[in-house]
């Protein structure tokens, strides 16, 4: 026999299971029914893979039992069992990635923090909710020695080899002293059906009853034992359309999603012809909590002929729907499909690419606060989407949505495309958009001033990170092209050699400004863009250097910033007075103060903040 230390994790997280989360506790027998579904579909697999098991009979079962003189519940199944490796790799020692980002993810809500259970890949630890001790019975197939695996759930636990004839593993769990309602035949039944009910395997419920029989004095109730499959037992995307009702297909979004909401969607399709296949594919409410982290598990199930193959396979839809839950089941891959080739297989790309038009089409056909629901979970994957799907991209461009100087809610190209073809006198094909971090600083930005008078309509794009990567990168839409109003091409009412004969006038001015600011800037100009500051910053959108940052930057290096370019408004009446002063020491300060003011409105920082403050209180106290 011998003793072991939980990893100290899988410590804290025993803690947490025992004495915080105490709603919700019904769910152990879901997480538990799941990994024993896991189970049998592994085992499922490598007998029709693996010569070995090729002859043996065997039909994958799952079974419950419920012993009220014990106070115990088992659940069972034969599937691909564990040894003792396993034992300790799976339950005892190794903290997945999933085991600390749930504790941190913890938020003290005892029913949310249930929820995240199955979705961090801690399911079997639920048990600890309602056991006082639990032992797990188990041989791995193909191997001769069966383990016992025991523990009380405070920190240790024992592993001992013992006798079992078939493959498999039990769970015995001895119940809490006042957990016991699950001992109660309809309570467990119930909660099975609830979660567990398109589990593809049966799910054999073993329970006693008292049962009375005869007449009179010939009466008498004894004790008799029975067994009754209680879920249904089909593996849900194979059935009809038609057979199957809306809640048949939240039942298994459950049971899949670890979860008891509905989801926002599913989208069910079976696929007849040269190539047969069936997707069932569901977006969840929420979007997953790890779908910003490297290691996302992906949501998608690979099946062949309804045998499970892989669920840890992110090449099977795009990243950028890495939200999305579900299961593929393919009538042509052939079953021992390795993990490499399945990358290149062309009968799975077919399934690829028809998932995704399914998948953005439902999306596009949401509405409402469906719709609301979507855009605020997935938008900026939908951005991600844009930059990398080039097939589908058009698609991707009718289902994002960007904030706006015109709409109050969130709006979609299109929109703006309507509101923009109905601008009076406007004939260039162009969407305007400006990117920062704040919403507010953006709305505010003295470079929209000239788009406000003009009534033009500009996208306000929040999204730093990530809009300033696939904006520059879309190019046009429907024929209209993106324009970044902070480069110095930006729309202006005046033409070329009107701007030319413009910054003539006030050469010795811009010039003499530039001697100031010397390397901060790249060039000064004036503009005709501004009605109401006196100054503003642009970007060089020919500067080379600007397309290249954005690419360096996605790759994780530091670019330093691309110098900008001072542009003043010559109808400011500071910037009229300014060509007269005659004090050189004012004069530099008003310079700078020109070009710090303007980048504080486009959320940047002056370049030394305390030489900023103090010129402008010099300023101030002669102003006084
Ligand atoms: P997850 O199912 O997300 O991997 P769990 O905490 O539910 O996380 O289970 C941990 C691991 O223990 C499983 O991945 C599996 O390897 C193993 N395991 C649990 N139950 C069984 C079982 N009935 N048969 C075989 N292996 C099991
Ligand atoms: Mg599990």
């Amino acid at each position: 026999m011998a003793k072991h230390q939980f990893q100290t994790e899988i410590g804290q997280l025993l803690k947490l299971m025992t004495h915080s989360l105490y709603s919700n506790k019904e769910i152990f027998i879901r997480e538990l029914i799941s990994n024993a579904s896991d189970a049998l579909d592994k085992f499922n697999y490598i007998r029709l893979t693996d010569e070995k098991f090729k002859e043996q009979e065997w039909s994958g079962k799952i079974s419950i039992g419920l012993d009220k003189e014990d106070g115990s519940l088992t659940i069972g199944d034969n599937g691909i069992g564990m040894n003792e490796e396993d034992l300790i790799n799976n339950l005892g020692t190794i903290a997945k990635s999933g085991t600390k980002s749930f504790v941190e993810s913890l938020t003290g809500d005892a029913k949310k923090d249930s929820n995240l259970i199955g979705q961090f890949g801690v399911g079997f630890y639920s048990v600890f909710m309602v056991a006082d001790k639990v032992d797990v019975i188990t041989k791995k197939a193909g191997e001769d020695q069966a383990y016992m695996f025991s523990t009380d759930g405070t920190g240790e636990y024992e592993i001992k080899p013992v006798t079992k004839e078939e493959h498999g593993t039990v769970i015995y769990i001895k119940l809490k002293e006042d957990e016991k309602e699950f001992l109660d035949k309809w309570r467990t039944q119930e909660v099975v059906k609830k979660y567990s009910n398109h589990i593809a395997y049966p799910i054999v419920l073993n329970y006693s009853e008292e049962e009375t029989t005869g007449e009179g004095d010939e009466k008498k109730t004894e004790t008799v034992k029975k067994s009754e499959q209680i879920n249904a037992a089909t593996a849900l995307w194979t059935l009809p359309k038609s057979e199957l009702k809306e809640e048949d297909y939240v039942e298994f979004y459950q049971s899949i999603a670890h979860g008891d909401d509905k989801p926002l969607t599913y989208i069910h399709n079976k696929v007849e012809g040269a190539q047969e296949f069936t997707t069932l594919f569901y977006i969840p409410k929420t979007a997953p909590m790890d779908m910003y982290r490297a290691d996302y598990q992906p949501g998608v199930k690979l099946y062949v002929k309804r045998v499970f193959i892989t669920d840890d396979d992110k090449e099977l839809l795009p990243a950028y729907l890495r939200f999305v839950k579900g299961v593929i089941d393919s009538e042509d891959l052939p079953l021992n499909i390795s993990r490499e080739i399945l990358q290149e297989n062309r009968i799975l790309a077919n399934i690829k690419q028809n998932s995704v038009k399914k998948i953005l089409g439902a999306i596009k056909k949401l509405d409402g606060e469906k719709l609301e629901t979507f855009t605020s979970q997935y938008n900026k994957v939908i951005k991600e989407g844009i930059y990398t799907d080039h097939t589908n991209k058009e698609m991707l461009l009718e289902i994002v949505r960007y904030k706006s100087t015109k709409a109050e809610a969130l709006t979609s190209l299109d929109d703006y495309l309507k509101r923009a073809g109905e601008r009076e006198g406007e004939t260039k094909k162009e969407i305007y958009y400006i990117i920062g971090e704040d919403e507010n600083v953006l709305k505010h930005s003295p470079l929209l001033e000239a788009y406000r008078k003009a009534d033009i309509e500009v996208l306000v794009m929040d999204d730093k990170e990530i809009d300033e990567i696939v904006t520059p990168a879309i190019g046009s839409y429907k024929e209209w092209e993106f324009k970044d109003v902070t480069t110095i091409d930006a729309p202006d009412s005046l033409s070329k050699e009107e701007k030319e004969e413009l910054n003539k006038e006030y050469e010795s001015l811009t010039q003499k400004i530039k001697d100031v600011l010397g390397d901060e800037v790249k060039d000064v100009t004036t503009t005709t863009r501004l009605t109401e500051s006196p100054s503003c910053v642009v970007k060089d959108s020919s500067d080379p250097m600007a397309g290249m940052a954005h690419m360096f930057r996605q790759m994780g290096q530091e670019v330093p910033e691309t110098p900008l370019i001072l542009e003043i408004n010559p109808e400011h009446h500071m910037i009229k007075k300014l060509g007269d002063l005659k004090d050189d020491a004012l004069f530099s300060d008003i310079a700078w103060i020109l070009l710090d003011s303007a980048k504080l409105s486009e959320g940047m920082e002056p370049k030394d903040k305390s030489s900023f403050a103090s010129r402008v209180a010099k300023i101030a106290s002669r102003a006084l």
